[in-house]
Parts: structure tokens; sequence; C-alpha cells
């Protein structure tokens, strides 16, 4: 049997493990506090509980889960993508892009934990700015919905993620930031899969680095992107998140999108539309859509006026960003005119659209280009492991 990972438990369930060890429960929250606030990756760290329980937990619970097996970082060294090995063999990636910030510092390899916390950077050095650091997570190993464009579509469905795999891979980037006194600003749940096909992980995972006395990580700064799932859309409307919601829309009328996402098969524009306004009235908050642009496919004038006919009244904005290359799918990116075109079109209408830029495009990170490639990186390990 594997061992529990101990980011698959929220507090009550550390305090009922401490309990049934006949623990007091305060060593629960020294424990949260210890994973949440300090950044402990091993119980061995943990300086206020004494050696017989750091010893037991470390027997009985996993600490890493996910184990970094290979970085790459973009040209610029703005855009890192790590690739993690799970327990079972599977893989998934995870990325950090930053944005107006010089070059970060070169991070030593296999640092450990216990050297966690360096001071080459001022503390709060940009904290509030407009500087950021956004984590693109994964929710799934693969995706089972097939969108033709998408790598991680192309790749097939292998598994769930646990809510505490889904929680590593945010710990990992924070526990490498916070050797340069810096932290993760935001988190898009746009890495591989669905997360409104592992619903309930995902918001697991949010409600776990949500937690005030932990990681305090504001729902506001998340945001889950979804091929269009209408049930979920409809209950995570009902729940009143403070977290954003994007769809992936692509194409505005069914005989495109279907071609591009099969899923349109089972919930067309119109339901997907008619979810996102319920989403609004029940929340108040403005809906992202996303639109990978294809040349000559979805960047056309009429495209344009269509979409902006469908999205009239609701509160939302465009997302728009030119395609990414993926080795399945023939089609090419949009050119900056007619991204810029298609940006003006929907903008006289009413409808606010930026064009995203594209990020780390030389290393596979951009949307839509998280397919691992486990095989290569079973041996090879030279990702810091923090
Ligand atoms: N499964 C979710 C989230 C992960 S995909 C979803 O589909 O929304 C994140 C975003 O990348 C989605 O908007 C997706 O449509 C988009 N995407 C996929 N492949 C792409 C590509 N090759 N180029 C640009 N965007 C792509
Ligand atoms: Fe899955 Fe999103 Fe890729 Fe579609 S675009 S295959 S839903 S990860």
């Amino acid at each position: 049997m594997p061992k529990q990972l101990i980011y698959d438990l929220d507090l009550n369930s550390i305090t009922e493990l401490m309990n049934s060890w006949g623990e007091a429960a305060y060593r629960a929250k020294q424990i949260w506090q210890g994973l949440y606030r300090h950044l402990y990756n091993s119980p061995l760290q943990f300086p206020n509980i004494p050696k017989a329980l750091r010893e037991k937990l470390a027997n009985e619970l996993n600490f890493a889960g996910i184990e970094p097996v290979r970085v790459l970082d973009s040209s610029d060294k703005q855009t890192r993508k790590t690739l993690f090995k799970l327990q079972d063999g599977n893989f998934i990636e995870a990325v950090l892009m930053r944005y107006g910030e010089p070059a970060p510092l070169h991070l030593p390899l296999n640092t450990t934990a216990s050297n966690l916390g360096g001071v080459s950077r001022p503390k709060g050095v940009d904290e509030g700015g407009k500087n950021r650091r956004t984590l693109c997570i994964s929710t799934q190993a693969g995706c089972a919905m097939g969108c033709v464009f998408c790598a991680t579509g192309q790749m097939g469905f292998k598994r769930h993620l646990s809510s505490g795999e889904i929680v590593a891979q945010v710990l990992y980037y924070a526990r490498l930031l916070k050797k340069e006194n810096l932290s993760v600003t935001n988190i898009v749940l746009m890495g591989m899969g669905e997360p409104f096909h592992n619903y309930d992980n995902t918001m697991k995972a949010i409600d776990r680095l949500n937690d005030a006395n932990g990681y305090n990580f504001g729902a506001r700064r998340f945001t889950i992107s979804t091929v269009g799932l209408v049930p979920q859309i409809k209950r995570f409307a009902d729940e009143k998140r403070q977290v954003n919601l994007a769809i992936s829309l692509h194409a505005a009328d069914d005989k495109l999108r279907q071609s591009m996402l099969p899923v349109n098969k089972k919930y067309n524009i119109d339901e997907v539309l008619e979810a996102c306004r319920y989403y609004v009235s029940q929340t108040g908050r403005r809906v992202t859509f996303e639109w990978a642009l294809i040349n000559g496919v979805n960047d056309t004038p009429e495209e344009a006026h269509k979409l902006a006919t469908q999205l009239k009244g609701l509160l939302c904005h465009v997302n728009a960003i030119p395609l990414n290359p993926t080795q399945g799918y023939k089609g090419q990116g949009t050119t900056r005119e007619r991204a810029q075109r298609f940006k003006e079109l929907l903008e006289q209408a009413g409808i606010p659209c930026t064009i995203r830029m594209r990020r780390g495009i030389d290393i596979q990170a951009g949307c839509g280009q998280l397919a691992s490639k486990g095989k290569d990186a079973d041996h090879d390990s030279d990702a810091p492991k923090v």
C-alpha cells in the first residue's frame, strides 16, 4: 500500500489522525502551519514537534507525492516548465510564468528544503505591484475531452489527480520562489486536464490552498478554465465561489466548434452560454471566454461578428491567443494583423477583448502544448528538489 499523501488531508482529517494516534489536537495545527505557512516538505523539519512524532509522520505519510524530474526554462528565463512524476508512474506538468520582473536569479539545482529561504532578493520587493508570478497547474494526467488542437487532448486520458497532487504542484513552486523571497501571485487551472471533469478534487485543492490559517491564497487569484461542462458550470455558479471562471469557446457556431471540441456534441454553444448567463446572475462576476485564433478558421471578420452577436448583453471578456503549434494538428496560429482586426471588431460591438502574448513556446509550455514526454525524462533528474 502506498503511503497516504499528506496534502490529500485537510485540517480536520489531520486532527482525526492525531486523535487516532493519541496525540493532542494542537499537533494537527502545527503540522498544518508547517506545511502551508513554512512550506516544509518533510516532517523532520518541524522544529516544534517531538522527534518521535516527526519520525512517525515520516514513516506513515508521504510528504513528496509528486517528484520533479525535469525542468525547462524559456530562453528569456521568464517561463519555467516542470515535469513531475506521480507515484504511479504517470506524468504531469506545471508552468510558472513571470511578468514584469527582472530575469530570475539563478536557482541552484539539487537544493533541499533545509536551505530554503535564501536572501538574494530584498523581501517584498514587488508584492502588490504590477509584477506577477502566475502558476499554471494540472488537474488530470492527460485529458478525456479530445480537443483536436491541444497536445493534452491528443495524448488521451490517464487519470484524475487527487486534491493533494494538485496542491503539491503549488507548494513545489512556492518553495522554489521562497528562495528568492517571492511568492506565487496567481494560479490558473489551465494545465493538463479538464478541471470540471475532476470537480471535487479541484475544489478541495482550492479550499485547502485558500485556508486563512494555512497557505491563505485568495479565491479571487485563482482562475478555472473549462471546456464547457454545463452541469458543473451551474454547480460552480450555485456555490458562489469568488474564483474566476474562463470558458474555452473558440468558435461561435456549433458546426465549427464541434469539429474542434468534441464536447460540443454534448453541450452546444447555446447551452454553454445559457450556463454562463446563469453564472453571472448568481455571482455578479464576469466570465472570460478563451479563443485560440487559428489562421483562416476562427479569426475571420464573419466569426468575430457571430461571436459579438452571441455574447451581446453578457458580462464578459474575450481572451484571444494565437494558436500554439502542436504535433497532432495542422492549423496555424493567426497573424498579428488578423488578431488585431478580430479584437477591433469585437470591441466595436462592445465586447472587451485582449490579445494575449504567447508564453513559453520554445519549451512547449504554451497553452495546449503540455503533454509530458515521460519516458525521455524518466532518468533525467535535473529539477530542483524543494
Ligand atoms: N481543459 C481546460 C483547461 C486546460 S486548457 C480547458 O480546455 O479550458 C487551457 C486553455 O488552452 C484552453 O482555453 C484551451 O482551449 C487552450 N488551448 C488548448 N490547446 C491550445 C493551443 N494549441 N493553442 C492555444 N490555446 C490552446
Ligand atoms: Fe482537455 Fe482543455 Fe486540452 Fe480540451 S483544451 S483537450 S479540455 S486540456
